[in-house]
C-alpha cells in the first residue's frame, strides 16, 4: 500500500496501515474486549453525555435516545459477543471427487484500513453500529461522522480517543472536504452510511483504489395499507415509525398507500393518535425531536408550503416555527402527481397519503419508483402480502409493523440498488468487513497431477470420464 503524502489524512492513514496485521491477527477474545469497553461507555460512562448531545443537536428526547442509539449498537455488541469465536473460525468446505486428495476452507480474514462515513440522523448509533462490525473482523478504522450534529460528531470523537489508540480506530471530524480528502487514500474497505446522490461519489471515489464498498442509503420507503388489519393499530404502529426522530430515518414510512374506501377513517385515526402520543401539542411534549439544521427545516417547509398552494389536502399539522426547526407531525392527502412529496425523499414530520383501488395499481406505483430501502404491507391477507413481496423489489421490510426488522440482528441490513449496496449487523455486518479468502490444501497424492502435459490418450480418457462424471 502507497503512502499519498499530499493528503492531510495521510500520517493517521499510514500509522493504521502499519498497525493492521497486529490488530487483524487478534483473538477474538482480545476484540471482544475492545467492544466491551465501548459498550461499557455507551451504556455507563458516557450515557448522560450522549443524551445530553443529542438534545443539543436536535432536541431529541433522552428515551428516543436510549432505544434509537445506545440500544441497537449495545445488542450489536452483545450479539457479536455470543457468536464471534464460530464465525472467525475457518469454514471447512466441500471438495469436488475430481479434486480428490486436496481440502478446502474459507478464511474469513480482515479487508485492513476501513473507512466508516456516517450521516447525522443517527449519528452514535451509525458511526458506531458499523464499527463494532469492522472491530468484530479485525480491522483498523477510521470514522468521519457528519457535521451536521456536531455535538454528537465531538463527544463521539473524545470517546474514541479514550477508548483506542488512534493507529487502531481514529475519528475525523470535519465536513464534505474533509470527506472528500479522505475518500482520496486508498482504503480496502469504505463502510458510507447517507443519500444516494453522495453514495455515488463514494463509489466512484473507491473506484481509484478499486476499495470494496458498503452503501447503507436512502429513498422513498412506501407503507401499503389494504384494510384487513385493525385500522387503529396499524395507523398507532404507523406514527410510531414516521415521527420517531421527527420523521428523519431511514427507514421510515416515507409515504402511505392506502385502499381509497379507508381515507377518512385514516384521516381521523391519525388525528386521535397523535393528540394520544404528543397531548395538546408535539412542540411542547417533550416527546418530539426538532429538525436537524435550518436547510432541512426549509426544505421540509417547502414541502408543506407547496401542499397549500397546489391542489392538496393538509389534513392535520401544518405548522412549523422557524426558530427552534420544529415541524408538526403533518399528513397530506390528495396531492397532484407532481408533488415534490411524491418524488423526493421527505425524511421528516410529514406523511404523504395516496390511495389506490387495486393491489395491482400499488405495486405498479411502487416500481415505477426507485427500489424503496424498506417496503412495509399492513395486510392480513398472506395472497395479498405475497403478491405485493414477489412483484416489488426492496431491501428489507416488515409485515404489520415498520422499523422493527432493524433490531433483528440474525436479519441483514441495507438497501437494493439505489437504497444500497451490501448488508450490515450481525454475521451480515462482520461479513461486510471481511474477506473470503478461499484455501485449497492439496494433500501428498492428487488427481489434478495425472492431468500434466504431455497430454496422451490416457490423459484424455480421464478427461473424458470426468467431464461425464465428476
Ligand atoms: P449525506 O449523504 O448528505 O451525508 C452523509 C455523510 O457523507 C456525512 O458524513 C457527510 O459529511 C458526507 N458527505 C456529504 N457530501 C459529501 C461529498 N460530496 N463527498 C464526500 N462525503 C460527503 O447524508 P445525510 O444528510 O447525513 O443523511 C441522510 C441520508 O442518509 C438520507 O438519504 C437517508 O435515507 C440516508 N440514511 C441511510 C441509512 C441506512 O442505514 N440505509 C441510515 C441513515 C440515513
Amino acid at each position: 500500500m502507497t503512502q499519498n503524502m499530499d493528503n492531510r489524512f495521510s500520517e493517521q492513514f499510514y500509522r493504521q496501515t502499519v498497525n493492521q496485521f497486529k490488530v487483524g491477527n487478534s483473538t477474538h477474545k482480545e476484540r471482544i474486549k475492545k467492544l466491551d469497553a465501548l459498550k461499557h461507555a455507551l451504556e455507563v460512562t458516557y450515557k448522560d453525555a450522549i443524551r445530553k448531545a443529542m438534545y443539543d443537536d436536535f432536541k431529541k428526547p433522552a428515551l428516543e435516545t436510549d432505544l434509537t442509539e445506545i440500544y441497537p449498537v449495545t445488542k450489536e455488541i452483545k450479539f457479536v459477543k455470543k457468536n464471534l469465536k464460530s464465525w472467525m473460525k475457518r469454514q471447512t468446505v466441500d471438495t469436488p471427487l475430481a479434486l480428490l486428495g486436496a481440502s478446502s476452507y474459507i478464511k474469513y480474514e480482515p479487508k485492513g484500513v476501513c473507512l466508516i462515513v456516517s450521516p447525522w440522523n443517527y449519528p452514535f448509533n451509525l458511526t458506531f453500529g458499523p464499527l463494532v462490525s469492522a472491530i468484530a473482523a479485525g480491522n483498523t478504522v477510521i470514522l468521519k461522522p457528519s457535521e451536521l450534529t456536531p455535538n454528537a460528531s465531538s463527544l463521539m470523537s473524545k470517546m474514541v480517543r479514550e477508548l483506542f489508540d488512534e493507529s487502531e480506530v481514529a475519528l475525523i471530524e470535519g465536513d464534505v472536504e474533509v470527506s472528500k480528502e479522505l475518500l482520496k487514500l486508498p482504503f480496502n474497505h469504505i463502510f458510507f452510511t447517507g443519500s444516494p446522490r453522495v453514495g455515488r461519489l463514494v463509489m466512484e471515489a473507491a473506484s481509484a483504489h478499486l476499495a470494496s464498498v458498503t452503501l447503507e442509503l436512502g429513498g422513498k420507503s412506501p407503507t401499503i395499507i389494504d384494510g384487513t388489519t385493525n385500522l387503529e393499530k396499524t395507523v398507532e404502529r404507523i406514527l410510531f415509525g414516521k415521527f420517531t426522530n421527527a420523521g428523519q430515518t431511514c427507514i421510515a414510512p416515507d409515504y402511505v398507500l392506502l385502499k381509497s374506501d379507508l381515507k377518512t377513517k385514516f384521516a381521523e385515526l391519525f388525528k386521535s393518535k397523535i393528540k394520544a402520543f404528543y397531548s395538546e401539542s408535539a412542540e411542547t411534549s417533550g416527546s418530539y425531536s426538532r429538525i436537524v439544521n435550518k436547510d432541512h427545516f426549509k426544505r421540509l417547509v417547502s414541502y408543506i408550503e407547496e401542499a397549500k398552494s397546489n391542489k392538496s389536502i393538509v389534513v392535520s399539522g401544518g405548522n412549523y416555527l422557524e426558530g427552534d426547526n420544529y415541524i408538526e407531525p403533518t399528513l397530506i392527502v390528495d396531492m397532484p402527481d407532481d408533488s415534490k412529496l411524491l418524488h423526493e425523499e421527505i425524511f421528516g414530520p410529514i406523511l404523504p397519503v395516496k390511495t389506490y383501488s387495486t393491489t395491482e395499481e400499488a405495486i405498479a406505483y411502487i416500481n415505477s419508483k426507485e427500489k424503496p430501502l424498506a417496503l412495509y404491507i399492513y395486510s392480513k391477507h398472506q395472497k395479498t402480502i405475497d403478491l405485493i413481496l414477489n412483484n416489488t423489489r426492496a431491501g428489507n421490510g416488515c409485515i404489520n409493523h415498520n422499523l422493527l426488522q432493524y433490531l433483528n440482528h440474525n436479519l441483514p441490513f441495507g438497501g437494493s440498488n439505489n437504497s444500497g449496496i451490501g448488508k450490515s449487523h450481525g454475521f451480515f455486518g462482520f461479513e461486510a468487513f471481511s474477506n473470503k479468502r478461499a484455501i485449497m490444501k492439496q494433500h501428498t497424492i492428487g488427481s489434478a497431477d495425472l492431468l500434466m502435459p504431455p497430454y496422451n490418450n490416457f490423459k484424455q480418457k480421464l478427461i473424458d470420464l470426468t467431464l461425464r462424471w465428476f
